[in-house]
Parts: structure tokens; sequence; C-alpha cells
């Protein structure tokens, strides 16, 4: 993995129905690094289609989505949030009001609920100590550059939950990482695997300008073929989309 100079010949749009993939960087390094990505890219959109990204009926839901999501599986947390609607609870508003016993049952589904319900409450709390609340809450059109950092203020908010929240919840272009991200980018030769998640999320950011249909495609892309492709022990590449690109272990086709 090498830092990022912008590859000229990547900076087109592509297909009308794809959000454009427009390779580059603000930084200096690998113009291969560019065109790789743009195949992964392509090569995922072209198998999986659009993804539809976040679901969810709200910027709060969604925000409240990244944390109960955080060490559970999705069908849990549809399973939380239906119940958190159905009791009221889907406002910073009713959160903050609402007991600590009540909005944990509520998530009970998600698991850790007892420590989710606690993270919930501080991020109602960060929201209502910064304007209004409701669907979409003010602090979600602060800029990126001040949003990212109060979110991470917020206790059990880390990097990737933050940034589910600035793409996701306030549409702007924050890449996410996560261990799918940092596998695939592995056995694909781009990344040793152990780099920061601060490291592989601007390695990401400097190859791809900062559009927010990009970066919310591209990850939930990586997680389509993470969850149905990429296991950690038994990978399924010879039906996986990128079993041709030419840097892959090719070990890994064995297995
Ligand atoms: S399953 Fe194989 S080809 Fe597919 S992303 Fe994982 S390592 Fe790559």
């Amino acid at each position: 993995m090498g830092t990022c100079p912008r590859p000229p010949e990547l900076a087109h749009a592509g297909r009308s129905a794809w959000p454009p993939f427009t390779g580059g960087g603000r930084l200096s390094g690998s113009p291969e690094a560019g065109r790789r990505l743009e195949f992964i890219y392509r090569r995922l959109f072209d198998h999986f289609g659009p993804r539809g990204w976040w679901p969810g009926d709200s910027p709060f839901e969604v925000m409240a989505g990244a944390i109960l999501t955080q060490n559970t599986a999705w069908r849990n947390v549809e399973k939380a949030v239906a119940n958190l609607s159905a009791a009221g609870l889907l406002s910073a508003e009713a959160m903050s009001a609402a007991s600590h016993e009540a909005l944990a049952q509520a998530i009970r589904p998600s698991g850790y609920f007892n420590v989710k319900a606690r993270r919930l409450k501080a991020l109602a709390e960060l929201i209502l100590a910064n304007g209004r609340g409701g669907a979409r809450p003010e602090l979600l059109d602060w800029p990126q550059e001040r949003l990212r950092p109060a979110l991470l203020g917020v206790s059990g908010v880390g990097p990737e939950t933050a940034d589910c929240i600035v793409l996701y919840a306030a549409g702007q272009p924050s890449f996410v990482v996560d261990a799918y991200t940092r596998r695939i980018l592995a056995r694909h030769g781009l990344a040793r695997g152990d780099e920061s998640y601060q490291d592989l999320r601007a390695w990401f950011m400097c190859h791809l300008e900062p559009e927010s249909r990009l970066y919310n495609e591209y990850h939930a892309l990586i997680v389509a073929v993470g969850h149905q492709k990429c296991g950690p022990r038994r990978p399924r590449c010879p039906s996986c989309p990128l079993s041709d690109d030419p840097l892959l272990d090719k070990a890994l086709l064995e297995i």
C-alpha cells in the first residue's frame, strides 16, 4: 500500500447506471492502486448491482442503526429498530426521555443491549446539545471536519460507526472501513492487513474523489462480497466476481 497520486486516465464517469467512479487522489502515491480500486468497484457493481444503502426511514434511524449493528447481524438490528419504532423511541428526544430499562428492553434483539442503550442515550444527548433533533438532527448539517470528531467523542462510537453516520446519515463522503475491507485488500495484495483504520480510510479517500454516492456504494459492495464470498477461513474465490484479479493470492483458489 503506497500513497496516492491522481491517475489522470481514471478521471472519467462510469456508465450512466453507476454511481460515478472517479479514480484519482489528492495526495501522492500509486496510480496502479487507483486502477485496482476501479477494477474492484466495477466488478462488484456488475455482479451485485446497486445496494441501496443504508436501509432506514430517516437519518436518525440510520444513526441509531449504526450503533445497533455493532457486533451483530443486520436481521437483529431490524428487530430492534422495529421495537424502537413501535415504542415511539426513534428520535433523540424520545431516547433521551426514556428510562434506560425501556430503551434496553426495546433494543434487546441487537445484543449487548445495556451497553448499546447507554451509547444511544449518549448519542441523543450529543444531538440535543447541538440543536434540532427529529428525523434529521441538526448536527448532520455540520461539515464532516466538525461532525466526525463530535461523534468520536461519544462513548462507544469508534471510527467505523462514526464514518457510517457521516456517510449514510449525513450524506458526506467519509469512507467506511470494516473487517471485510481489510481482508479483501490483503487477499488482493493491496494491503498487509494490519494497517490502522485511519491509514486504510485515508488510502481510499486519497484515491477516490470525495463523492458520497461512490463511497456509499463502494462500502456496501465490499460488505456484499465479504458477506457472501470472502469468509475468514474459506473464501469462495472460484464463484467470486473478483476471482480473475491477476494479483489475487492464487492459493486462495485452491481452498
Ligand atoms: S472470495 Fe476470493 S476473490 Fe472474492 S474477494 Fe475474497 S479473496 Fe477475493
